[in-house]
């Protein structure tokens, strides 16, 4: 399994993925058209268009890559009407082949009522969409934060060495709004350094694993005491705090 970064629009990825076996191509979230078939073009065919949610910066080449390759495009079967060009529908829990590789749906309501990840068990890679970022979650638009926290803790269970590409290089905002209310943690120092590393010779921070997001993204880690303390919820719910946090970073 190849995966090439395909940054797109302001802070958008889309990932192409290239399986050498079968030789099938298929990509994650083509934001636009123009810097995804610049890449797609060396390999001359796309078998599959992979949607982790129907956001037009997550589907917005959809149909015109199909159109050019026939492709096939996959999305949750709820959001059947919104995700443009689908063909294959997909369920929680569905495992799906594209040529030989294989990766399980992972269904996590929140961002938007029908968002899903892409498990590659077997290689260990995971497309998280707007659900979980690099030291930071999505925003709540269609779903509530009990959904949103659920949906976390589904991830949270995948074996901690996944390897987790997100859809947007909101790092450094993200990595402060963490350094705030989190200041003391050290495995977070560390990743700070590793991350201005990147971002400084213009590299993506993506992606991370999830081992490293449990110990240094805030919204994985409600039920640290340090945090909780700090946040005036010593008593609270794992809930409550993860809702509290997410309520400061919309504002942050
Ligand atoms: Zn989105
Ligand atoms: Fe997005």
């Amino acid at each position: 399994m190849i995966i090439e970064i395909v940054p797109c629009l302001s802070d958008n990825y889309s990932y192409v993925i290239y399986e050498k076996k079968t030789n099938t191509v298929s990509i994650v979230d083509p934001a636009e058209f123009e810097a995804c078939d610049k890449v797609i073009n060396k390999y001359k065919k796309l078998d599959f268009i992979l949607n982790t949610h129907h956001h037009a910066d997550h589907v917005g080449a959809n149909l015109e890559l199909k159109k050019k390759y026939s492709s096939k495009v996959l999305g949750y079967v709820s959001d059947k009407n919104r995700i443009p060009g689908i063909d294959i529908l997909l369920k929680e829990n569905q495992k799906q082949k594209i040529g030989n590789l294989e990766f399980e749906v992972i269904f996590i309501p929140g961002h938007t009522k029908g968002h899903i990840a892409f498990f590659f068990s077997k290689e260990k890679v995971a497309f998280t969409g707007d659900t979980l970022f690099a030291l930071g979650c999505g925003r709540i638009f269609e779903g509530t934060h009990e959904e949103m926290f659920i949906s976390l803790n589904k991830i949270k269970k995948l074996p901690s060495d996944t390897k987790i590409y997100c859809g947007h290089e909101y790092t450094k905002s993200n990595l402060n709004f963490c350094l705030t209310y989190d200041p003391n943690n050290t495995f977070l120092k560390v990743r700070e350094i590793d991350i201005f590393k990147k971002l400084n010779s213009n590299q993506p921070t993506i992606p991370s694993t999830l081992g490293q997001e449990i110990k240094t993204n805030i919204f994985l880690r409600c039920n640290d005491p340090e945090i909780r303390y700090a946040l005036g919820l010593k008593d609270s719910s794992e809930l409550e705090v993860f809702s509290k946090l997410r309520d400061l970073k919309d504002s942050f």
